[in-house]
């Protein structure tokens, strides 16, 4: 299959054709724990990495991995893992390439799931997250020494929602041989990260890939485009034989593969011995998500721009933001995505955070829920809740003011979104 499109990759790109057994065209739910050998010698061929099959559904599954090379081929990445969650994907990200002693340089404007873990639960254990405001790219290089592995960025950030400088980002950390990872969940189909120059892409698929709220899931995509021999002495875990896997250098050993060296050290080490695998159920209801996902899209963000011009009128609203309505440099930035603005957005009422609670208890169509990209619209009041475990300066960093509304915008018809919050903003 070698469409360029993303509507013809999200139902035919990646691994799965016609099921060779049944004929099946639905991705078949391989509900199976273990694989029958061939024999023993194929048994030893698949432990040793000579050869590439199944062996045991903690580290590879069918279901999984039609979602891995679908969305591999949607993100223009050479191969993907899957794993539990979108937090569990982040963490591989990460140590995949940091040990105790490392560190890497993270965007301020982080996701507060992201941020506790790299701030608190790395630092347990011996790894340094620097954060760095993403306004001026160079803060990046600023941050960095010879121990820093990686630099890591939202492409689509709640709630400031400025769009991350990926390009810039990604060119500089490529002449001192840093690799930019981009957290592209809040943005799929409308941002290509790896295309402008990101190493590694994650989504937690939790959110627009599933689309319906219900399963939990993460993603990693590697590139395929960072060269970890050229800068050998930054990355370790890919470069110095491995301890676990009988000595293997990692970039050596999976060469006859292709550049793959990441992801492959990412399912052979890090899944094989923390075990965060993505349940093949929930991979079949990824898959379900994904292939209407372009389109889903195209909906999301367009009711989503219709939300925020309405809603920077009304006069109880005293700011919005969306980057449909950025200007200067933000706007520019916002310009980089492609075929809309994506459809989470905040805003702040006159009243202050009192009210904005009032409005979150008034909407009737509108869940209050902690989720985003599902394809009902949702709300929810960031400061008491999904930012609740950062601190008052943390919380700023990260944009959090007290009275700042969160929306997503679902795929309903625009008039009755639009009658929903008219009627909430009326008893705010
Ligand atoms: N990244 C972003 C941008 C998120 O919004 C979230 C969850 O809200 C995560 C990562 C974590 O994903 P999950 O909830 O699937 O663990």
């Amino acid at each position: 299959m070698t469409s360029k499109h993303p509507e013809t990759i999200a139902l035919h790109g990646g691994s799965h054709r016609a099921d060779p057994n049944t004929g099946s065209v639905a991705v078949p739910i391989h509900m199976t724990t273990a694989y029958q050998f061939q024999d023993t010698g194929h048994a030893a061929r698949l432990f040793s990495l000579s050869e590439m099959g199944n062996i045991y559904t903690r580290i590879m599954n069918p279901t999984c991995d039609a979602l891995e090379t679908r969305i591999a081929a949607l993100e223009g990445g050479v191969a993907a893992l899957a794993v539990g969650s979108g937090q569990a994907a982040s963490t591989f990200c990460v140590l995949n390439l940091c040990q105790a002693g490392d560190n890497f340089v993270c965007s301020t404007d982080i996701y507060g799931g992201t941020w506790n873990l790299f701030a608190n639960t790395f630092k347990q254990m011996g790894i340094e997250c620097r954060f760095v405001d993403p306004a001026d790219p160079q803060n990046f290089r600023r941050a960095s020494d010879e121990r820093t592995r990686c630099w890591y960025g939202e492409t689509l950030p709640n709630p400031k929602l400025q769009v991350f400088p990926v390009a810039e980002v990604a060119a500089i950390g490529r002449e001192i041989g840093i690799p930019l990872i981009m957290d592209n969940t809040a943005a799929p189909i409308i941002a290509k990260p790896l295309a402008a120059g990101a190493a590694v892409v994650m989504h937690s698929t939790t959110k627009w890939i599933g689309g319906h709220g219900t399963s939990i899931g993460g993603i990693v995509v590697d590139g395929g485009n960072f060269d970890w021999e050229k800068w050998g002495d930054r990355f370790p875990t890919l470069n110095t034989p491995d301890a676990s896997y009988h000595g293997a250098v990692w970039t050596q050993a999976v060469k006859p593969l292709g550049p793959v060296a990441y992801i492959i050290r990412m399912r052979t080490c890090l899944l094989r011995d923390v075990g965060a695998a993505m349940s093949p159920f929930n991979a079949f209801m990824f898959v379900q998500g994904l292939e209407t996902l372009p389109l889903r899209m195209e909906r999301h963000c367009e009711n989503a721009t219709k939300v925020a011009a309405w809603l920077a009128k009304h006069p109880k609203v005293a700011s919005v933001t969306h980057p449909s309505l950025f200007t200067g440099e933000a706007g520019r930035r916002a310009a980089t995505l492609k075929g809309g603005f994506g459809s989470l957005m905040g805003f702040e009422l006159k009243a202050g955070a009192d009210a904005g609670k009032r409005f979150i208890e008034a909407l009737t169509m509108f869940y209050h829920v902690a989720n985003i990209g599902d394809a009902r619209s949702l709300a929810i009041h960031p400061a008491t809740t999904t930012h609740s475990q950062l601190d008052a300066q943390e919380q700023a960093m990260s944009g959090v003011t007290p009275g700042y509304v969160r929306l997503s915008i679902g795929i309903e018809h625009i008039d009755d979104i639009i009658a929903d919050l008219s009627q909430a903003l009326e008893k705010a």
